[in-house]
């Protein structure tokens, strides 16, 4: 079995769903970016055995988050409709607005550490596993889901990117690395970044509306680490499993 750590369902997630579990793509974490689209993965998870919800403030829109959206978030979680807080984290580059539009315009960084630190809290006080955006030049993101008592709920940093350096710090805290569907279409992925990561810490995602397209990650992944593309599926989907102590 393959499994998305982290996607985004969205109107036909019907037929996405269908040709996800066709694929044998078995466990499918969909996540919010703000208010609105949590609620929204809460109700299609509801609807989907194979489906989980994830809440969270998207740092693009880390100005959003307030003691209202924490409240309603609060009681997502309390309903047992929620398997993690995602997405949130940091982002210093840019950021696609509503419309969908790039700009590099970015929410005042002290908003977004904020936003960021109290989802943190969040997932901490009820023991629920983070699965987190990083787009800073340093380790800030490591630091803060560190120093606030995260990796023992379980971390992770989806879309990875970085270099083998970067795999060592997530190594020696114990944070999962997710790759992803959209780095590697980029052509972002160093091998030798990929090939450090310690295979008990690997997950992967599609960050899109097609968690089927997980499969071109196992490929990928496979292809470097010369594994079968199902060793990896059940490897990865092993770890998601622990992380989500499902
Ligand atoms: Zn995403």
């Amino acid at each position: 079995m393959f499994s998305d750590c982290h996607c985004h369902l969205g109107e036909d997630a019907e037929s996405a769903v269908e040709e996800a579990l066709k694929a044998d793509v078995g466990l499918i974490l969909t996540a919010g970016i703000d208010l609105e689209s949590s609620r929204r993965a809460v109700e299609i998870a509801d609807r989907f055995e194979a489906v989980r919800a994830c809440i969270g403030v998207h740092p693009w829109y880390a100005d959003e988050y307030d003691v209202e959206v924490e409240h309603l978030f609060r009681k997502l979680i309390e309903e047992g409709k929620v398997i993690a807080v995602s997405e949130i984290g940091l982002d210093y580059v840019g950021r696609m607005t509503k419309d969908w539009v790039y700009e590099e315009r970015i929410i005042d960084k002290k908003i977004q550490r904020e936003t960021f630190k109290a989802q943190l809290r969040l997932a901490r006080e009820f023991e629920l596993p983070v699965i987190v955006h990083d787009r800073t030049p340093s380790f800030e993101t490591l630091e803060l889901i560190e120093g606030e008592g995260n990796v023992e709920t379980g971390a992770v940093i989806h879309g990875f990117s970085r270099d083998v350096e970067y795999v060592e710090r997530c190594e020696d805290l114990g944070i999962y690395l997710s790759i992803g569907v959209r780095p590697l279409n980029r052509g972002e992925l160093t091998p030798d970044a990929i090939r450090r990561i310690p295979l008990e810490l690997l997950l992967t995602e599609t960050d899109s509306a097609q968690p089927r397209d997980v499969l071109r990650v196992a490929e990928h992944i496979a292809t470097l680490i010369d594994m079968r593309p199902r060793e990896i599926g059940e490897k990865t989907t092993r770890n998601l499993r622990r992380l989500l102590r499902l």
